[in-house]
């Protein structure tokens, strides 16, 4: 469902990503990892089209962009490609001054998915998904960080997306607070067989999780594989590096 093709982006002088090829398929949860600075973020902004690729494709659900001028007809077809990704950051960034409630509503709202009352009801079944159903009339700033990602990622499923993309989703937050954003995760995955694309850095999610880890390294796929090879009987000296460094 998703099928990125001789992937690079530039800034300036700067190769970030240079030279990706990677398809996920439906139902598949893939897992990015590396070094700071490498190039995941970059990866991930490109598959949504929040930076335009210097060279290459990327295609979701059968919507293909490259890079180039952004025509009508391209900026039609990223606003496409967005409805069918979900994107989680980092830094959650919900909007401040809305409740949780209506974090998870805006966007069905905007889009005009059918009315009010439906979206309403079916933003608070998502927050009741993430175990946050008593929370829904609270602001961001009184939610804990892990609750806050959590309104996060009920916000992104309320678009329908057929692709979900995490950007070190539990790295802002204190060790506590990290299992139950990744027990979401995993319910996402085993339960709803979402397609996840995931850069992380939590191994023991990886090797529960996800069908394939991919090793990051300047820009490039390194090394990819199934979780229990890649943790146990990496083959490529960078990897293991980095791996002894994690775990
Ligand atoms: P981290 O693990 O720290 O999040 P990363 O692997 O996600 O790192 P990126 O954020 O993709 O790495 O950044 C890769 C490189 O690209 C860095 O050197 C960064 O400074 C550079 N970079 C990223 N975005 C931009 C931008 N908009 N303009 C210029 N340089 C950028
Ligand atoms: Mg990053």
């Amino acid at each position: 469902i998703v099928r990125i093709q001789g992937l690079q982006k530039s800034f300036g002088g700067l190769e970030v990503v240079r030279g990706v090829d990677l398809e996920v398929e439906r139902g598949e949860v893939v897992v990015i990892f590396g070094r700071s600075g490498s190039g995941k973020s970059t990866l991930l902004r490109c598959v949504n089209m929040i930076e335009d690729p210097t060279a290459g494709t990327i295609e979701v659900a059968g919507v293909r962009l490259g890079g180039g001028h952004r025509t009508r007809r391209k900026r039609r077809q990223i606003r496409q490609l967005r409805l069918h990704t979900g994107m989680v950051f980092q830094h959650f960034n919900l909007f401040p001054n809305m409740t949780a409630l209506h974090n998870v509503m805006v966007g069905p709202l905007c889009a005009g998915q059918g009315k009010e009352a439906e979206i309403r009801t079916r933003a608070l079944d998502l927050l009741d998904r993430v175990g946050l159903a008593d929370k829904a009339g609270e602001h961001p700033i009184r939610l804990s960080g892990g609750q806050q990602q959590r309104v996060a990622i009920a916000r992104a499923l309320a678009m329908h997306p057929d692709v979900m993309l995490f950007d070190e989703p539990t790295s802002s937050l204190d060790p506590e607070l990290t299992g139950e954003v990744l027990a979401v995760m995993t319910a996402l995955a085993t339960d709803l067989h979402m397609t996840m694309l995931v850069v992380t850095h939590e191994m023991g999610f990886a090797r529960e999780v996800a069908d394939r880890m991919c090793f990051f390294h300047e820009g490039r796929i390194l090394e990819e594989g199934p979780p229990e090879q890649i943790v146990s009987s990496p083959t490529r000296p960078e990897t293991k590096t980095f791996l002894d460094a994690v775990l």
